[in-house]
């Protein structure tokens, strides 16, 4: 089945003031006042009873409760995209909002390009290259999505990430309360990924590693925050489901302070 795009049309309305609840956008079409956080999860129809006592609530990313409306907004355009969905094997094209995109088996991307790339190179070289290029393809994806929502409010550009990041695959986004995205030096960001899927596939080998395996994960979310914030930003991830932990939790803030809040969260030796 293929969709309209009507990307110009939620482009519209973010330039018209950030409003992007719509009833035109693709596939919102479901008889409770077309309103979708993604498909096939309804809101209540603005006005409605249901609408007015709607505790807000995020699906595909968990976020502290002084964040949830960006959240909330993120989640209904960033839906709204990935449901314009089009897939056409006839032609070998799977479009999204306009946009190319390809699917890749994630244990292609983790295990035998990361364990070629140790071979050849080394450990050290081979994670430095992953997070690298994980960071540049995820300040490319923020830049690219700020242009298209036309997002200009850091936090908003911020938002879109880990909902996307969810959409794609890569993993859902836990932010802590502890985090403070801001402009400048205090920024900080302190999120759990409960399921990347480095960890998942560094698990099917049964094995425990010995160092924390979520570069893609931990560039991807740099690079994207980095954009969204006009600040260069990293990320470190302080301890790893592939170590045995309970979770894979990271750390991101400005490169010259990043190594005291990795100690400050550290919680494996
Ligand atoms: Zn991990």
């Amino acid at each position: 089945m293929r969709f309209p795009v009507g990307w110009p049309a939620l482009r519209r309305a973010n330039d018209a003031g950030g409003n992007s609840d719509r009833s035109d956008l693709p596939a919102a079409r479901n008889g409770t006042g077309g309103r979708f956080v993604g498909r096939g999860i309804p809101l209540p129809a603005p006005g409605s009873r249901q609408h007015e006592r709607r505790t807000p609530m995020v699906r595909t990313v968990k976020v502290p409760p002084q964040f949830q409306p960006v959240f909330e907004e993120a989640e209904r355009n960033v839906g709204a995209f990935f449901d314009t969905m089009e897939r056409d094997p006839s032609r070998g094209v799977i479009n999204i909002g306009g946009e190319r995109y390809i699917l890749m088996r994630g244990e292609s991307i983790f295990r035998t390009l990361r364990n070629k790339m140790v071979v050849e190179f080394g450990r050290e070289v081979a994670a430095s290259f992953l997070y690298d290029l994980a960071k540049t393809v995820g300040r490319g994806d923020s830049q690219r999505f700020a242009e298209k929502l036309g997002l200009q409010d850091p936090l908003r550009r911020l938002a879109a990430g880990p909902v996307h990041f969810s959409h794609t695959g890569w993993a859902f986004v836990d932010i802590l309360p502890q985090s403070n995205p801001v402009p400048g030096d205090g920024y900080l960001l302190v999120y759990d990924h409960p399921n990347t899927f480095e960890s998942a596939t560094y698990l099917q080998d049964k094995k425990r590693s010995d160092d924390p395996v979520c570069l893609f994960s931990a560039g991807y979310s740099a690079g994207w925050c980095s954009f969204s914030f006009g600040l260069e930003l990293d990320a470190r991830e302080v301890s790893c489901i592939a170590c045995g932990d309970p979770q894979c939790r990271f750390v991101m803030a400005p490169p010259q302070r990043l190594q005291a809040q990795v100690d400050r969260f550290r919680t494996r030796a």
